[in-house]
């Protein structure tokens, strides 16, 4: 059963809607992550999970059972904001046992617990600190202990790093990950990070203007994005897409973008005279002796690859080749994409076609 499902949910404030019959199935124990720009919906959407917001329309499901009605407290869920918000007057093990308090439980029932939230946490030595003597990796830390300690059925995390500098951030992604590998509950996340989201997810719902575009695993959201707009939105370097036209060529279908001719994926639904437009990844650039002119514009190394820009009859397109490269600025070079990686999309509906 899964065990938390939205189903047609919509949500108004006045006159604007910011959900439109969102529909989302989220199995026990995964880790999915709503992803997508800034005022997309995403914490809206998880408002209405935590039961901080009602929906307009339409139904939330835990465990099979209706929850709209349900309080955030009767919902067993557990939130992890952006502004961890700890007491500041409060030691770390006050913190971490504040809402077990709050239940009445035992002292030595939440000493226990608590004392078990932080070394999963590896935050034992610092129990007797207040907030203001942590890093900020650390009060992060406790927020989550704080979240952890209820054992709730669900986590919920709105952008929980984005105060956290870009090393730390990384670090914290990696303890999540593995603190959910460890426990097991399921959790949803938040981010505007589309790395931070292809890390540390099974699963992603990539959102755009209130609406879920394509709900997948990280790996299909890459390459096989249902949308431009997925395309765009994931993966960095951004991806390359052009305008062309489809045509026939000698072995299939072919799309001539200005001089160049790039072959079309076996199965793509176009015709020729079709407009299409054309997408790759930067990894799937091969330079070669024959294909396409193209003329070295811009090389950067960034140690493990170097991201190459070229210039083209299309336009710009980005090549990622492994290790240092090294190329010229200015020079006359050729690109060949392999038709299996080229993306292909409907240009006025944006649906991918091949
Ligand atoms: P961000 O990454 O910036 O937090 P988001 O994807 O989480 O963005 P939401 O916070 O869900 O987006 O907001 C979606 C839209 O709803 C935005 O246009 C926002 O201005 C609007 N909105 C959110 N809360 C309210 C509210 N209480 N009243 C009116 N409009 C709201």
């Amino acid at each position: 059963m899964p065990q938390v499902e939205l189903r047609n949910i919509s949500k108004s404030f006045g006159s604007v809607t910011v959900c439109h019959d969102v529909n989302l199935i989220i199995e026990d124990r995964a880790f999915v992550t709503l992803l997508g720009p800034s005022g997309c919906g995403k914490t809206t959407t998880l408002n209405m999970l935590a039961g901080l917001e009602d929906p307009s329309a339409g139904d939330i499901l835990m465990d099979g059972q209706r929850v709209n009605e349900r309080s955030p407290v009767d919902r067993d869920v557990a939130m992890v904001f952006q502004n961890y918000a700890l007491y500041p007057h409060m030691t770390v093990a006050e913190n971490i046992g504040f809402t077990l308090r709050m239940r009445h439980m035992g002292r030595g029932e939440i000493r226990r617990r608590v004392e078990e939230v932080a070394r999963s946490l590896e935050l034992g030595p610092l129990l007797d600190r207040l907030p203001a003597q942590l890093s900020g990796g650390q009060q992060q830390r406790v927020a989550i202990g704080r979240a952890l300690v209820r054992e709730p059925r669900v986590f919920l995390f709105d952008e929980p790093f984005s105060n956290l500098d870009a090393s730390l951030r990384i670090r914290m992604r990696a303890e999540v990950k593995e603190l959910h590998q460890r426990l097991g509950v399921t959790s949803i996340f938040v981010t505007h990070d589309q790395e931070e989201a292809m890390s540390i997810s099974d699963q992603i719902a990539v959102m755009s203007k209130g609406r879920i575009e394509q709900f997948g695993t990280p790996e299909e959201v890459y390459a096989r994005p249902a949308t431009r707009t997925v395309a765009a939105f994931i993966g960095n370097p951004q991806i390359d897409l052009a305008s062309g036209r489809v045509e026939h060529g000698a072995d299939g279908l072919i799309c001539r973008v200005g001089e160049a001719e790039l072959a079309l994926p076996a199965g793509t639904e176009a015709v020729a005279g079709q407009a299409v437009e054309v997408g790759v990844r930067s990894e799937h650039v091969q330079l070669s002796d024959t294909g396409a002119a193209a003329r070295v514009r811009l090389v950067q190394p960034v140690g493990p690859a170097t991201h190459v820009t070229l210039d083209w009859a299309g336009g710009t397109l980005t090549a990622t080749l492994p290790g240092i490269a090294r190329l010229a600025a200015g020079s006359a070079t050729a690109f060949a994409i392999a038709p299996e990686n080229l993306l292909v999309f409907d240009p006025d509906s944006g649906k991918r076609i091949g």
